[in-house]
């Protein structure tokens, strides 16, 4: 049994830079994919001894027009469809932002099962950012660093349940 792992958040918060961190050169992007949109790649995801299907909502980042609202919203409701479970990611760095109240409030709407990250939290520098996320009312924030791959532990033992 495996599992899909959707990962979800506003623009410039490292869903890509996790995306590739998970799958590491096992697989390319698939546009392709039967039932996947040409907004979301797919890819076979491995953490320690799990192995699952991750999501990068990464055509968020194209969409920079007024309709962007309306595109994240469309693109996060499909990948919460497809997954079992969504990574939301806030960056630690920043703070909660507007946005992520919006993707918080797709997220609670969509009754999606959530796990939520504060990216950028390499060396300590987002400790403010991450206790900040707590206020998204999703339960405790888990501090990671995609790029330099800190946190995946406390990654692996959310998800570890699910495999
Ligand atoms: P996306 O728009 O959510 O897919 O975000 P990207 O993966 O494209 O990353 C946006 C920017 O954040 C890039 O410049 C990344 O190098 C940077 N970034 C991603 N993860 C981390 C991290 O863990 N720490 C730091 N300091 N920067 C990161
Ligand atoms: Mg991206």
């Amino acid at each position: 049994m495996s599992f899909t792992l959707a990962i979800v958040g506003r623009p410039n918060v490292g869903k890509s830079t996790l995306f590739n961190r998970l799958v590491g050169k096992r697989l390319a992007l698939v546009d392709d994919t039967p039932g996947v949109t040409r907004d979301l790649r797919e890819g076979d995801a491995r953490l320690g001894d799990l192995k699952f299907i991750v999501i990068d909502s990464a055509g968020l980042e194209l969409a920079e027009d007024d309709s962007l609202q309306g595109r994240m919203r469309r693109l996060t409701e499909r990948a919460v469809e497809e997954a079992d479970i969504c990574l939301f990611l806030v960056d630690a760095r920043v703070g909660v932002t507007p946005a992520d109240e919006i993707f918080a409030d797709i997220l609670r709407r969509k009754n999606a099962h959530v796990i939520l990250a504060a990216n950028k939290a390499e060396g300590r520098a987002g400790e403010a950012g991450a206790l900040e996320a707590w206020s998204l009312g999703l339960g405790e924030p888990l501090q990671i660093s995609a790029e330099h791959g800190e946190g995946l532990d406390d990654l692996y033992s959310a998800l570890q349940p699910l495999a």
